[in-house]
C-alpha cells in the first residue's frame, strides 16, 4: 500500500516521498482502518517538513486526521465496515497517521462518522473544522449573542477561519473576516462574511489600554500582535476563542485592561485531547450547522504526491480553505 513516508538521516533535513509500505509496518493498536481521505493542517506542514518538535521517531507517516472504513477491530465498539473519523490524540505526530492507505489506531481515538456526512465531507471539515466548531460552541457557552454586533474571525481564508466563517454565518451571526489576502474577499463573502477587515488594520502593536468596542465574539487562528489588538476591541463581557498561533505565540502589546475593565474572556481551545462526548457533539453540530455547499467551496483536492509542496505552502499561510487528500488516487 502507498504512504507518504518522512525519513531523516542524522542531522540532515527530513525528506518526504510516496513509498510502498506493508501492513506489518503499521504501529500496534486495536483498530485497522482503510483510509479514504486525510487533509493538510498547519501541524501536518511541520510533520512533513521540519518536524517542529512534533515527530518523535523517523521514519514517520504524518496525517493528523483521516476518515475511512474499519477493516479489522479487536475492540467491541467497532466492527469491519463501520465508517469512522479521527482527529487529534497526536496521531500523525507521535503515532503514524492518515497519509497512508491504511492506519492502525486505538479505538478510543475514533469517532463514528456522524449521520449526514460522508468520509470526504468529514475530511473537508477535518481537524481545522472540528476546532472551528469547538470554538463556536465555547463562545455560545459564554453567552455570545446574534444581535450584539459582528463576530470577528482571524486568519479567515485559512482552514479554521473558513469553516468558522461558514458556521457562524449559517447560524445567523454577522461575521467580520480578517484576511491578509484581499483577493480572497469574494471567497470569504461566498462563505457568508458580511465585512472584510484587512490584516494590516489589526497587526500594528499599540500601548493603548483599550480601543473602541467593535466585536461581539472572536475566533482567533492567528494570535500574536493581532490577538493583542483584538482583545482591546472586544465589547463588554464578550469572549475570544483562541485556537492558533499562525501569526505568533506571544500576544504582542496585550494588556490586562480588557479583562479587568471590560470583563473580556480569553478561551483556549484544544482539539487534540477532547474527550469522546465533546468530540461527538461537535461532529453532530457540524453535520447540522455547516452548509455542505459552502464546505465544497472551501475544498482543494490533492493526492499523496502533492503533500511535500502543500506542506511548505501551509507553513507560509498560502493554502486557501481545506485541502482534502484522496490517499487512494
Ligand atoms: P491555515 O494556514 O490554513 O490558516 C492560517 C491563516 O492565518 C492563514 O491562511 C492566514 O489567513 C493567516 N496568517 C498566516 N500567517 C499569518 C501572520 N503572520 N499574521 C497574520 N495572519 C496570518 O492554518 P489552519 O487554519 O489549519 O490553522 C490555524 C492555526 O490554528 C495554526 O496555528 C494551527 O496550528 C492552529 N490549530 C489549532 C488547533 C487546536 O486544536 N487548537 C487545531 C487546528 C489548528 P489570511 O491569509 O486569511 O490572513
Amino acid at each position: 500500500m502507498k504512504a507518504l513516508v518522512v525519513r531523516k538521516e542524522g542531522d540532515e533535513k527530513p525528506v518526504a516521498a510516496v513509498e510502498d509500505i506493508t501492513e506489518d509496518m503499521l504501529p500496534e493498536a486495536d483498530v485497522t482502518v482503510a483510509v479514504d481521505y486525510s487533509t493538510v493542517n498547519y501541524k501536518d506542514g511541520l510533520c512533513i517538513g521540519p518536524g517542529g518538535g512534533l515527530v518523535r521517531k523517523y521514519p514517520h507517516v504524518p496525517g493528523i486526521d483521516f476518515a475511512g472504513t474499519v477493516e479489522a477491530s479487536s475492540d467491541d465498539r467497532y466492527k469491519p465496515g463501520d465508517k469512522v473519523v479521527l482527529t487529534g490524540w497526536r496521531v500523525g505526530e507521535a503515532h503514524w497517521g492518515g497519509y497512508a492507505q491504511k492506519a492502525r489506531v486505538k479505538a478510543d481515538w475514533l469517532v463514528p462518522l456522524p449521520e449526514g456526512l460522508d468520509t470526504r465531507q468529514a475530511m473537508a471539515v477535518g481537524t481545522a473544522g472540528l476546532t472551528a466548531m469547538l470554538a463556536v460552541m465555547a463562545l455560545e457557552d459564554q453567552g455570545m449573542e446574534k444581535d450584539h454586533g459582528p463576530v470577528l474571525v482571524t486568519g479567515a481564508a485559512g482552514g479554521v477561519g473558513s469553516v468558522a466563517t461558514a458556521i457562524l454565518a449559517n447560524l445567523g451571526y454577522e461575521v467580520a473576516a480578517v484576511t491578509g489576502r484581499p483577493d480572497q474577499a469574494d471567497y470569504l463573502k461566498s462563505l457568508g462574511a458580511s465585512e472584510i477587515v484587512a490584516r494590516d488594520e489589526l497587526t500594528e502593536v499599540t500601548r493603548k489600554p483599550l480601543e473602541s468596542e467593535r466585536w461581539a465574539g472572536c475566533v482567533d487562528a492567528v494570535g500574536g500582535a493581532m490577538l493583542g489588538r483584538v482583545l482591546k476591541q472586544m465589547k463588554y463581557g464578550t469572549s475570544v476563542a483562541a485556537i492558533g498561533l499562525a501569526g505568533g505565540a506571544a500576544i504582542d502589546g496585550a494588556l490586562v485592561t480588557p479583562f479587568i475593565l471590560r470583563g473580556v474572556n480569553l478561551l483556549g481551545i484544544d482539539s487534540v485531547m477532547q474527550p469522546f462526548a465533546n468530540r461527538q457533539r461537535a461532529w453532530q453540530r457540524i453535520a447540522s450547522d455547516l452548509p455542505m455547499d459552502k464546505l465544497e467551496a472551501m475544498v482543494q483536492p490533492a493526492t499523496l504526491a502533492d503533500l511535500p509542496e502543500l506542506g511548505k505552502g501551509i507553513l507560509k499561510g498560502q493554502v486557501k480553505g481545506r485541502v482534502v487528500v484522496d490517499v487512494n488516487a
